[in-house]
């Protein structure tokens, strides 16, 4: 892997010329170009190494290149690279099979889609064809897909330029104690506000008009809220109550990134669909699905689904899926994640909340943590403005800047950072992201006041 400029160059000047990025001003932005990865790690083709604290989107649970892995989407190439939807086919029937054993309640019968937005789509298809109804509730701070519905749904910024009078969208404020909408001091309280004001919305929407209520088990990038103890069970005893369908969001969350399965194991809750994408293959070859219970599943025994996918199922992407759980389970890879969160991404960051003025909160589980960034830890004014852009946004692009000159990859998400590498990181990668973040976090410091 050495270095290679000239190929670094010609890789950039092909992207610049003919790559349009997402969520991006084309003239203004610059992509690393990456020679390669493995593991934990990526590096360009300057000879610059990084360690990744964003597992890509939050995706590469079991980190770059892993050889099962890639060995058994070479096999599945090999044996059958593609195939129609309508088909039964070997990897497609036991992917399915590996995912509804391991998704929770009655979740047995698994729709295919190529990722997560898709997933969330189907879901709000199959509830609003299963109740008869059209409104879906969401929740602000949340983020489910940029297709036309997901995009709707989504609680934050980047739903503004393609809200289309939000086709039947309904939001509402989620738990979150740190910036309370419920001026509440306890966990206890702001459940039990957030659950009220649910209740109210409920009341004045017409519980009779609403299709479903889709939520984040723990919302991603909109911050890692693990939601108080009560809360999603709540919200499952309203739904059961209206007959409303309940989607928990498991697209980030779910397959190993919260130290578990799925992050509603956390919680003892069983959703009636559940989306997921992203970890169910570490994203090697595209996938996402939803997860059906039984009774859902029932209404399109008789009635055809009307939706689908040239390449639902597609048998790659399953043959990946196959070895990615087989992986998980074979080198215990959530139990990784939860002990690196317990013992040492949670203390690390805890530690340097301590250290820095601008930590303002450190909150998550598992393979999954923020740091809230403040300009002052007593009122909790976040470092940027939300939704900072130029130089407003200098003090997180300042941040970001220093941790990647010592080698770390960050994720940034308005004014956060989150610490979300691959479940599988060990515990020296992760003491050694602990302390690029420590020297970065030091140059957001220069920013409080
Ligand atoms: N839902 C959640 C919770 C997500 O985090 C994401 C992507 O980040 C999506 C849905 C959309 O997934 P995709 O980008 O695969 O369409």
């Amino acid at each position: 892997d050495a270095a290679d400029p000239a190929a670094g160059a010609a890789v950039k000047a092909a992207d610049r010329a003919h790559v349009f990025h997402s969520w991006s001003a084309q003239g203004l932005i610059d992509p690393l170009a990456v020679a390669g990865a493995e593991g934990a790690y990526f590096w360009d083709y300057d000879g610059n190494r990084y360690l990744d604290f964003t597992s890509g989107l939050v995706y590469t649970n079991i980190g770059y290149q892993h050889p099962t892995v890639v060995a058994a989407i070479q096999e599945q190439a090999g044996k059958m690279t593609t195939f129609a939807p309508a088909f039964a086919i070997e990897s497609r029937s036991e992917a399915a099979r590996l995912i509804a054993e391991r998704t929770p309640g009655d979740l047995d019968k698994i729709f295919f889609t190529n990722g997560g937005a898709e997933a969330v789509e189907n879901a709000v298809r199959m509830a609003r064809l299963h109740t008869g109804r059209t409104k879906v509730l969401s929740a602000y701070r949340s983020y489910h897909g940029a297709t036309s519905t997901a995009i709707n749904l989504t609680g934050d910024p980047r739903r503004w330029a393609s809200d289309n009078g939000s086709a039947g969208v309904v939001r509402f404020w989620a738990p979150f104690l740190y910036r309370s909408p419920f001026y509440a001091e306890t966990e206890a309280e702001e459940c039990a506000r957030a659950l009220q004001h649910l209740q109210d919305t409920l009341a004045y929407e017409g519980p009779s008009t609403i299709a479903a209520i889709i939520l984040e088990t723990i919302p991603g990038t909109a911050g890692i809220m693990t939601p108080p103890p009560g809360y999603l069970a709540g919200v499952r005893e309203i739904c059961d109550r209206y007959g409303i369908v309940f989607v928990l969001d498991e697209v980030m969350a779910g397959f190993g990134r919260t130290g578990k399965w799925f992050a509603a194991d956390h919680f003892d809750v069983v959703p009636d669909l559940m989306t997921f994408a992203k970890g169910v293959n570490s994203g090697y070859v595209p996938l996402g699905g939803v997860a059906i219970s039984a009774e859902i599943a029932a209404t399109f025994d008789t009635r055809p689904y009307p939706g689908g996918l040239t390449y639902s199922g597609h048998p790659l992407a399953c043959a990946a899926a196959i070895a990615t759980i087989h992986v998980m389970e074979g080198e215990k890879v959530i139990e990784n994640a939860a002990r690196i969160g317990e013992t040492v991404l949670g203390p690390g960051l805890r530690e340097l909340a301590e250290n820095h003025p601008s930590v303002g909160e450190v909150r998550g589980l598992g393979a999954f943590w923020a740091l809230e960034l403040v300009r002052n830890k007593e009122t909790r004014e976040p470092l940027v403005p939300y939704n900072a852009t130029g130089a407003d946004n200098a003090p997180m692009a300042a941040f970001g800047a220093a941790a990647k000159k010592n080698g770390l990859w960050p994720f940034i998400n308005m004014n956060r950072t989150h610490a979300v590498p691959a479940c599988n990181v060990t515990e020296a990668e992760a003491k050694e992201g602990l302390a690029a973040l420590d020297a970065a976090l030091s140059v957001a410091d220069e920013h409080t006041v």
